[in-house]
Formats: C-alpha cells, sequence, structure tokens
C-alpha cells in the first residue's frame, strides 16, 4: 500500500467542539479560537478524513509574538499579521501507531507497565547478581581456607590394568555420503539433515506519522516472514568391523608385590571376526593417609609411591573444597 494523507484532529479549549480537522480548521468554526497545535491528536479509523491532493510544504511554524500556527509557506502570520521570520516548527505528535487519543493514553499506560516490568527486570537482575556475588566469594574464601593435619602412611595400592579388545561387527549410523568405505548391511533411510530459512509472506503494519501542518500519512511498513523447512537426506545404518573394547584385566597388590601387568589372556590372535589384542594400559599407584580421624588417599607417580615409608608421619594441609593436597606432601625424611 502507498502513502495516504489524512487530517489530524484537534479539540477546541475554548468551547466544547472536538474533532476539529487539522488542515481544514486553521480556526474554530464555533467560536474563533486559533488551533492549537499542541492540540492535535492522530483520529480513530473511523473519524479519518482524507487530505489527498494537499500540498505539503513542510511542518506549521508557530507566529513568535501570537504563537499561532501558520503554513510553513506563510510570510505574515494570520493571527496577528506579524512577520513569520525565524520562526519555529510546531511540535509533531508522537505515538503515530495509536489510533486517537484514547489508544494513545492506552499506550501511555502500557509504557508505564513496561517501566515498570523493566525496573522488576532490573532489580531480580541486580539481586541475581548480588548472589552470585556472595556464591563466589564462598568458594574463594573455602579454596584458600585450609588447615593443617597430622598424618600418618597406613598402606599402599597398586593398580595395573590392561584392556582387550575384540575384532567385531559394530553398528552405526551416518550420513550416507560420510559412510566408511568397508561398512555392509547397509538400510537407508530419509530423515531431516538440517533446516533452511525460506520466505514466507510479510508482516504488515501501519504507521502513521504527523507531517506538522495539520495532516499525517499512514503507510503499511511490511517486513518479509520466514520460516525454517526441513532439509532431508539419506541416512545410513550398517556395520563394519572395528576393535572394540571388550573387557580388561587387572592386577593389584600392595607394597610387598611388585607391580606387573595382569596375565593377559586372547581368545584367539590374528585379523579376524572375533580375534583379539591387546588395547591401552592404566596403572595407578595409591597411598592410603590417616589424620585427623579420617582415611584419606592420594595417587602418585610409582617413584614418588614407593618414598611413602609406612607408618612414617606427615603434614598435610586439607582444604575444605579441594580436599588434602596431594602435591604439597613431601616423601619421607
Ligand atoms: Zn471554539
Ligand atoms: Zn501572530
Amino acid at each position: 500500500m502507498t502513502e495516504q494523507i489524512f487530517e489530524m484532529l484537534w479539540d477546541c479549549e475554548f468551547c466544547a467542539t472536538r474533532k476539529l480537522l487539522g488542515k481544514t480548521h486553521r480556526y474554530c468554526p464555533s467560536c474563533g479560537a486559533p488551533q492549537n497545535p499542541s492540540k492535535r491528536y492522530f483520529p480513530s479509523e473511523e473519524d479519518k478524513v482524507s487530505a489527498e491532493g494537499h500540498e505539503y510544504c513542510g511542518a506549521d511554524k508557530l507566529c513568535v509574538a501570537c504563537k499561532t500556527a501558520n503554513s510553513a509557506k506563510t510570510k505574515f502570520c494570520s493571527g496577528c499579521g506579524g512577520p513569520m521570520e525565524g520562526s519555529k516548527s510546531v511540535p509533531l505528535v508522537s505515538g503515530g501507531g495509536a489510533e486517537g487519543p484514547g489508544k494513545a493514553v492506552l499506550a501511555e499506560v502500557d509504557l508505564r507497565e513496561e517501566a515498570r516490568k523493566a525496573a522488576g527486570r532490573r532489580t531480580r537482575a541486580k539481586i541475581g547478581a548480588g548472589i552470585a556475588a556472595c556464591a563466589v566469594l564462598v568458594l574463594v574464601v573455602l579454596r584458600f581456607s585450609s588447615k593443617s593435619v597430622e598424618l600418618s602412611v597406613a598402606g599402599h595400592q597398586w593398580e595395573r590394568e590392561v584392556d582387550i579388545e575384540s575384532f567385531r561387527a559394530s553398528k552405526e549410523t551416518a550420513w550416507c555420503d560420510s559412510m566408511p568405505v568397508d561398512a555392509y548391511d547397509v538400510s537407508r533411510s530419509r530423515e531431516v539433515r538440517s533446516h533452511e530459512s525460506v520466505p514466507d509472506g510479510e508482516d504488515c503494519k501501519t504507521v502513521r506519522r504527523d507531517r506538522g501542518d495539520g495532516t499525517f500519512s499512514e503507510e503499511d511498513e511490511c517486513k518479509p516472514r520466514y520460516r525454517d523447512e526441513p532439509v532431508y537426506d539419506y541416512q545410513c545404518r550398517y556395520s563394519v568391523d572395528r576393535w572394540t573394547r571388550v573387557r580388561s584385566q587387572t592386577a593389584r597388590g600392595g607394597l610387598a608385590e611388585a607391580p606387573a601387568w595382569p596375565g593377559v589372556e586372547l581368545k584367539r590372535t590374528g585379523q579376524c571376526q572375533g580375534c583379539e589384542r591387546e588395547g591401552s594400559r592404566k596403572e595407578r599407584y595409591t597411598v592410603l593417609f590417616e589424620g585427623g580421624g579420617k582415611a584419606r588417599h592420594c595417587v602418585f607417580s610409582e617413584e614418588k609411591w614407593r618414598s611413602f615409608s609406612p607408618g612414617s608421619k606427615r603434614k598435610g594441609k586439607v582444604n575444605a573444597l579441594t580436599g588434602l593436597d596431594c602435591a604439597g606432601l613431601a616423601a619421607s625424611r
């Protein structure tokens, strides 16, 4: 829709005449009072009067001497005859989206409500930030609040674990364009892979703008709307032979037994379905402590683990948050 021009309305301040036309009635037809441009308002939909063909020459100017609104091209005031040189434009009525004064008031109420809600949101945000700051402070205090404890070495444990892998068929799913070349038993299905944005008409709203000369323009402002469309592709379900971790074997002991890897029994070796091989290895060396009436433990390298003599005493730091400071524990003197 192209731009349309309508008359603004105004109410006479001196008599009870209402809904006077902004362009046509420069003076009140009932009492002759000049139009006060600050009393102009947008009409309701049924009170709209077209001002098509009206030549626009800019917002009205206010006479410096008598404050009468004059057309921008007027040289001498229609109210007092004084020169219009150096006069200022009338203030424009805002809130063009609203229809008439009733709605304008409503809009103002909405604005106040909005402001109140925004203030509420700000308050809640402040409270939230306050709580977060307190929580951080508590964590920082806890982090740096350590107490000393007397520890005695209560025991040693070691654990060595070997993973066992089996060459076997595993069921996998992938987009067919990224399926491995050795896949077999393939089945495919159409699935949603992504979404794309496609145009879906437009959202329009009517915008009214005060032109300042007793008329206003009305125009539909439209923005394109989009919707998400699924994009389909083929997904493949297939079998593929891979080395897969199936179990592990673990050996454990204390200081008395030398740490050793567990004997690994493989069903069948080679590269066949059901063949097995050794996978990754893990080792863990744990020292058990007793201190402050509590059992504690630390994991060390094998060398450091050996350096703690059974029954020896140690000073340790216990943090409220992170527990016993294992790295800070010195070996036996
Ligand atoms: Zn009047
Ligand atoms: Zn004047």
